[in-house]
């Protein structure tokens, strides 16, 4: 990979200082490609997702990788060597339009999947999940596994359908090749009682936060295996004392740790096809640890995932 500079804080800032592409190069063949969608016009509660891509570009420069890999403590090896990515940049959004941006981001997420094996997204609001999973409409038995605090199943929300409580009602209406969703992190004193009936009806499987917290290892058994999956990672499933920086914060959430084993899990076990992370706010965490963790749950991920698909 492209190093620009060996610290961290040298840019240009790209994710894990991965070299610019431009999406329209028809060029594929790369293992990983990043994209960004900075929009944020769907969120209920808090703005500032927009400024997400930028925040974690910049943070991710402190784990970017050389060619032979980070060493890894925990395992003693090194991790990530030989992955190569690349920086598609963003999706530009037509701010008040939000069926023509999806309509971009849909088209952009397509022609992610062409340029590497996985796809990966930094989001903007959780709305982006619903056009994203729209690029994997070629897809036929799509499990999705969601971190969220938020079941984002309702059907509306003041008058419009394509907030961000809504991207996965409005996915699994519209695509038949979508045929199963775990979620892992719920919690609130808020939920909307009809979308939980709904994704119930669907069988979706809702695993509560504190179902987590009393047992890692039957919520481990609960996850899927042998499928192919879409990972939607909304950061506020993790306990706002571990990052602050998001539009609606729920307290008892996840930790880094419970989420690293659960993630681990779902990538080791399951075939990933594609990977978004969403409702990251920087600008409510002055300290910034909110986009270092952001960006080492990316790191995270794509080790999982080069761990045990990578060399296939
Ligand atoms: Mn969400
Ligand atoms: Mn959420």
């Amino acid at each position: 990979m492209s190093r620009h500079g060996e610290l961290s804080f040298t840019g240009p800032a790209t994710f894990f200082k991965a070299p610019l592409l431009d999406p329209g190069s028809g060029q594929g063949g790369h293992d990983v490609a990043c994209l960004g969608v900075p929009y944020d016009f769907a969120v209920g509660y808090r703005p500032g997702a927009r400024f997400a891509p930028a925040a974690v570009r910049a943070a991710s420069g402190r784990l970017a990788w050389p060619e032979e890999g980070l060493y890894d403590l925990a395992s003693d090896r090194r991790r990530l060597a030989g992955l190569g990515l690349v920086d598609l940049g963003d999706v530009d959004p037509l701010q008040l339009d939000a069926e023509a941006t999806f309509a971009r981001i849909t088209a952009a997420a397509r022609a992610a999947r062409k340029t590497a094996r996985l796809p990966v997204f930094v989001g903007g609001d959780h709305s982006i999940s619903f056009p994203l999973l729209q690029a994997f409409d070629d897809e036929h038995d799509l499990h999705v596994v969601q971190f969220d605090a938020h079941l984002d199943f309702s059907d509306a929300r003041n008058g419009t359908r394509l907030s961000n409580s809504s991207p996965f009602r409005r996915a699994f209406e519209t695509s038949d090749g979508l045929t199963g969703r775990t979620v892992v992190g719920l919690r609130g004193m808020r939920a909307d009682e009809e979308a939980v009936a709904a994704s119930r009806e669907l069988g979706h499987r809702l695993i509560r936060a504190d179902e987590v917290h009393d047992s890692l290892a039957e919520v481990l058994a609960r996850l899927p295996r042998g499928r192919r999956v879409y990972v939607s990672f909304d950061v506020d499933c993790l306990d706002p004392a571990e990052l602050p920086g998001t539009s609606s914060p729920e307290p008892g959430g996840l930790s880094f740790r419970q989420l690293e084993v659960l993630l681990g899990a779902v990538i080791e076990h399951n075939e990933l096809l594609g990977l978004d992370l969403t409702e990251l706010a920087p600008g409510l965490d002055p300290s910034g640890r909110s986009e270092l963790l952001a960006a080492r749950v990316l790191a995270e991920s794509l080790a999982a995932w080069w761990d045990t698909a990578g060399h296939r």
